[in-house]
């Protein structure tokens, strides 16, 4: 099938045309963002190959029905960035990547609490700098903590059983427990118990209406102080308005995150040489005892292998049977980005 590929990077060239030996669709790699502006370089395509930050409203989807497009490939998992009803109504059909690499970001999870309790950000620059003390780099042990992991599916499990390893108390929350996590010597339990007897904790949870802001400050309230939070799923299940307050207040011990709630107009792109015009972000960025990855955690080899295999079979599929078993309808459809 013939593919305008938006948002195009250079590992994204590089997987894709690996992936591809085995499709032989015809692939052209595009560097905008796609979004009702960049809609016309459509043109003249069956389907159009998009990530998480390019725009899929009403007005894009339209242009891109009157274009001929047919397809709008994902290679994400999540698709709140599409208007699945203005697809569905122009019958333009929406296949994503449900999974690629779980361990991925269950192992950038466990990378951000290391690094943060270690401090390895800043003994990284002391060293560099021939400051070989150790004043203010204090950790303390990861065994024995009690984390408390809130989304107990396929990256909490896996975040448990490396926990596990560590030799933690496990704390979980989800609406659906998963029984290889109690295997695994989980206590599930409400989430208030959790907020309240938890070292850690850390988010695995998709962002739906119900855990928007999941993390506000009445949450933070309950937690003990000097919490460790983690977030690598969905930058809008905590309120960072409210997590600065908890910084600066001493609540939060640590802070990593590698999602962030206005991440759209920045994350994927070098803006070294700009100034950061969103002052939240700017303002998060200055703790010492925060670390913010820029949506990295999913960023492996392995990852990127499945993302581009899959996609290009969805393609491959709805190409030859006018169906995708990946399609991701409005009546099903919930807020899961990543
Ligand atoms: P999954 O669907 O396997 O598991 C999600 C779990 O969350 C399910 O068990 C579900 O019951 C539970 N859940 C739903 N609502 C909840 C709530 N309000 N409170 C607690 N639990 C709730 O998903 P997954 O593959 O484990 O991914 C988890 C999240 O990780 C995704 O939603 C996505 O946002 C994020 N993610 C981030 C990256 C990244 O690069 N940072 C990459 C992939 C996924």
């Amino acid at each position: 099938m013939k593919i305008a590929f938006f948002n195009a990077k250079p590992y994204d060239r590089r997987f894709f045309e690996e992936a591809n030996q085995s499709f032989e669709h015809e692939v052209h790699f595009l560097e905008p963002r796609l979004d009702e502006t960049t809609a016309g370089l459509a043109q003249g395509f069956e389907a159009v190959c998009v990530f998480v930050n390019d725009v899929l409203n009403e007005k894009t989807i339209s242009r891109l029905a009157e274009l001929g497009v047919r397809m709008i490939a994902l290679r994400c998992a999540g698709y709140n960035n599409v208007d699945l009803a203005a697809a569905s109504s122009r019958d333009v059909l929406v296949a994503r990547v449900p999974a690629y690499s779980p361990y991925a970001v269950a192992e950038h999870t466990i990378a951000l609490l290391l690094a943060l309790n270690r401090k390895v950000h800043r003994a990284y620059n002391r060293v560099r700098d021939g400051n070989f003390s150790l004043d203010g780099l204090l950790g303390f042990d990861i065994n024995g903590l009690t984390v408390g992991v809130i989304g107990t599916g396929k990256i909490g499990a896996l975040v448990i059983r490396i926990l596990n390893g560590f030799g933690c108390s496990i704390l979980a929350y989800d609406p659906y427990p998963n029984p290889e996590c109690v295997s695994l010597g989980a206590t599930y339990a409400p989430l208030d118990s959790l907020l309240e007897n938890s070292d850690v904790i850390t988010l695995h949870c998709p962002l739906t209406p119900d855990s928007y802001h999941l993390i506000d400050a009445a949450a933070l309230g309950k937690m003990k102080d000097g919490v460790t939070l983690i977030n690598t799923s969905r930058g809008a299940l905590v309120d960072s308005r409210a997590v600065i307050a908890g910084l600066k207040s001493g609540k939060i011990g640590h802070l990593g995150l590698d999602v962030y709630e206005e991440e759209g107009d920045m994350f994927f792109e070098d803006l070294s040489g700009r100034v950061i015009q969103d002052d939240v972000f700017a303002r998060l960025n200055t703790f010492p005892n925060v670390i913010i990855t820029g949506h990295q955690a999913f960023f492996t080899r392995e990852a990127l292998r499945n993302i581009a295999q899959t996609t290009l079979q969805n393609i491959a599929d709805f190409e030859k049977t006018g169906k995708c078993s990946n399609r991701v309808e409005a009546a099903t459809a919930i807020v899961n980005p990543s």
